[in-house]
């Protein structure tokens, strides 16, 4: 699992699935923003921006 989280970064859901499914690994919000940049779903933390493909 994750030990820190690198904002910058974005995770793959495949490499690193949801601690808890729909919630964010870093903050555990589950308010998300999501962009379809390039064709693929990015999924933003609305609290702390941690970014996720999905
Ligand atoms: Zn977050």
């Amino acid at each position: 699992m994750l030990k820190e989280i690198d904002l910058d970064k974005i995770y793959d859901i495949r490499e690193y699935p949801d601690k808890h499914s729909g919630r964010c690994d870093n903050c555990d919000t589950a308010q998300f923003k999501s962009t379809i940049p390039k064709g693929e779903f990015i999924r933003q933390c609305a609290k702390c921006g941690m970014k996720k493909r999905v």
